[in-house]
Order: structure tokens, then sequence, then C-alpha cells
């Protein structure tokens, strides 16, 4: 496997002008808080392409099975400090119904779906999972608050800044 110096902020900015129709058509808010002073992460871009679609469509798929109005998708760059090291996070939140605390382990397990037979495989937490450590990096629910609910992929930064 390719790992090459990729920039995440670069990631996202594809996912987006590939799937974002995808989202405005189901009249959901798409807001994008990329942090342009970060720095880059050694890494393949394809599969952190691949960790952007898959949390972006699972928060599209709760919106699209809600019925409230104002729904929202913010997606997030920035740097964290963690454990003596810096890390470029990404995160994915949505304003859909949240996932219970007794299920936040088992939607990691590959082919863990609550969708129907063709609308989800129950694949994309646990590949992106798999990518995620394959890269040194971390994909957890993070706390939320408000409604719904949030993902955050931290990768390990390099040090020269985009
Ligand atoms: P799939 O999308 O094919 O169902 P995933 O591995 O991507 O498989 O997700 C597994 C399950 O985790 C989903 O079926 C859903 O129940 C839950 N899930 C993932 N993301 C969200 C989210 N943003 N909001 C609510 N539930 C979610
Ligand atoms: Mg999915």
């Amino acid at each position: 496997l390719r790992f090459e110096t990729c920039s995440v902020n670069l990631a996202v900015e594809q996912v987006i002008s590939l799937t974002g129709y995808q989202i405005e058509r189901q009249n959901i808010q798409l807001n994008k808080q990329l942090n342009h002073d970060i720095p880059f992460v050694e890494g393949n871009m394809q599969q952190i392409e691949q960790i952007v679609i898959n949390l972006l469509m699972n928060a599209k798929d709760e919106l699209e099975a809600c019925t409230h109005s104002n729904k929202n998708i913010t997606i997030k760059t920035s740097v964290q400090e963690r454990g003596g090291s810096s890390w470029v996070m990404l995160s994915v939140s949505d304003n859909g119904r949240g996932i219970p605390v007794e299920k936040q382990d088992d939607i990691f397990y590959p082919f863990y779906t609550t969708k129907e037979a063709m609308k989800g495989t129950g694949l994309g937490l646990s590949v992106s999972l798999g990518i995620a450590k394959s890269h040194g990096g971390i994909l957890e629910i993070c706390n939320r608050e408000e409604q719904g609910s949030c993902f955050c992929f931290m990768i390990p930064s390099h040090t020269k800044k985009e």
C-alpha cells in the first residue's frame, strides 16, 4: 500500500465535490469548517477519502431517516495535541438521532447495520476503523452534548505545515 504526504483538507474537498449534491438534494445543510493551518499527514489518499465518504454517507443516511427540519452535517478539521504528539483531527457530526451508548461498540463490528439490505452492508465503519489503525490513527465516537452523533478520525501529523 502506497503511503504519501496527504492533505486531509484536500481529501474532504474532493469527497464533497463528488458527494455534496447527494447531501444537498436531501435538504441537509453541510457546514464545512476546515482549518487551513494544519500539518500534512503520511497516508494513502484513497483510504483517507474512503473514511470521509463513509462518515459523510452515514450522517446523510441518518438524516434521511429523520423527519425534523434544519437537518445539518458539520465537517471539521483541526490540530489536536494528545499524548505529547500532534494529530490532525477530522470530525463529522450530524443532528440526527445519535447512537445509544450500548450500541457504540457494536457499530464498529463488520456487518453490523440497522439499514435495509440494499442500503447498508455494515462494513463502512469496520473498514474505516481498519484504515485508521493502519495509519497509526484513531476512529471514535466523540462526546456530543447536543442531539446527534459525532465521529472523530485522528491521524498522527507530519511536522510540515500544509
Ligand atoms: P452501514 O452504513 O452499511 O449500515 P456502517 O458500518 O457504516 O454500516 O454503520 C453501521 C451502523 O452504525 C449503521 O447501520 C447505523 O446504525 C450506525 N450509524 C453509523 N453512523 C451513524 C450516524 N451518523 N448516526 C446514527 N447511526 C449511525
Ligand atoms: Mg455506512
